[in-house]
């Protein structure tokens, strides 16, 4: 730390992302990325003519990739806002919607960014603990006097709420945002983007990361009321009024308008997520209903950290976190069947070798 740096972030904790190790193959299944390339539309629409405009500022407006998520979701242009990975979006989010009157609400075992970015805004918080069964119980955010923040499904435990469970608590909050991050949404879930237009207070979140296969390419949406979406574009365009990049946008545009690719990819993750599911539960794990692309179990007979390390050290990464209530628990990313199966393999050495 230089001294320099304001007092007000000397303790604060930034976000910790998954480890993207360069030294080594490794197979990659801790940060949730698809494992399958973008649409090919995309390869084909970044070509030299695009790059050769990489002198001229991306359109600030993103209007072509807006106009398609809006058509895609049955919404009004206005009722879209692109953002640099949906991160940013959430972001703006927290800066929007909360303020030391209005805390943020999330989860004590949720998105790590949450806290980062209530952290970053010196916002207040109310943490919701979720259940024994690390389901999130609805009831903790019924008139909360607080922005909800919901991961749907939730992060990393992959379990999700019922609309009809979202709809009750945004019944419960009518003078509060309810943010729904829809990361995960497209392996199972049912999104809350069919209530926007009766509900002012609902705020969707989206990700081309996962289901679009685009991770790098940074993009993310939020879905809502254009009233909503206009408070949001008042902090991009405080903050960074060109916030996607002409590449990406075109990718954007590229990924939403194949849908049977999409459709080919999701159900492909599902279907190996569910063989996956099962050989761990034959094998003894203890495992959440996850409705993302990675699972979350627990070993039999050795802890989530020794299992995580043992696994590192046959080649395989998956994701640990040393906090309370999960500590025995690892996140396991849905890539190829083979590599599912290089897992399995991995594992049933771990397990004899006990
Ligand atoms: N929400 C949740 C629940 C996530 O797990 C992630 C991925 N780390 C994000 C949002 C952010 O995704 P991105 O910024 O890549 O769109």
């Amino acid at each position: 730390m230089s001294r320099f740096l304001s007092p007000r972030f000397s303790a604060m904790e930034p976000y910790v992302p998954g480890e993207q190790p360069k030294e080594r193959e490794f197979i990659k299944l801790n940060t949730n990325e698809s494992p399958f390339a973008p649409a090919p539309g995309v390869a084909l629409a970044l070509n030299s003519e695009r790059i050769s405009k990489l002198n001229l500022y991306p359109d600030p407006v993103a209007k072509e990739a807006t106009l398609l998520i809006a058509e895609y979701f049955g919404l009004k242009p206005d009722q879209v806002l692109l953002g640099n990975g949906s991160d940013e979006i959430l972001a703006f989010a927290f800066q929007a919607f909360c303020d030391v009157r209005r805390p943020a609400s999330f989860a004590d075992i949720t998105y790590g960014l949450y806290s980062v970015l209530s952290g970053l805004y010196s916002l207040p918080t109310r943490v919701a603990p979720l259940m024994q069964d690390l389901s999130l119980e609805p009831d903790y955010y019924y008139a909360t006097e607080a922005t909800v923040f919901l991961a749907n499904p939730n992060a990393p435990t992959g379990l999700a709420l019922t609309l009809e469970q979202i709809e009750q608590i945004l019944k419960r909050n009518p003078n509060n945002v309810v943010v729904v991050d829809e990361a995960y949404v497209d392996f199972g879930a049912q999104s809350a983007v069919s209530l926007i237009n009766s509900y002012e207070n609902l705020l969707v979140v989206q990700t081309m990361s996962k289901s679009r296969n685009l991770a790098g390419a940074r993009l993310g949406y939020a879905l809502g009321n254009a009233e909503l979406i206009s408070d949001l574009n008042k902090m991009k365009f405080s903050f960074n009024p060109y916030n996607v990049n002409s590449l990406s946008l075109l990718a954007a545009a590229e990924a939403i308008k194949d849908e049977s690719y999409f459709k080919r990819c999701t159900d492909e993750i599902i279907r190996v997520r569910e063989i996956t599911r099962s050989a761990l539960l034959e094998r003894g794990f203890e495992l959440t209903n996850s409705k993302a692309n990675f699972l979350f179990a627990k070993p039999p007979k050795l802890g989530g950290g020794e299992y995580y390390q043992k696994l590192r050290q046959l080649g395989v990464l998956v994701r640990h976190f040393d906090k309370e209530r999960i500590s025995d628990y690892v996140r396991i990313t849905i890539g190829t069947q083979e590599q599912m199966e290089a897992l399995l393999e991995k594992t049933d050495r771990i397990l004899e070798g006990l």
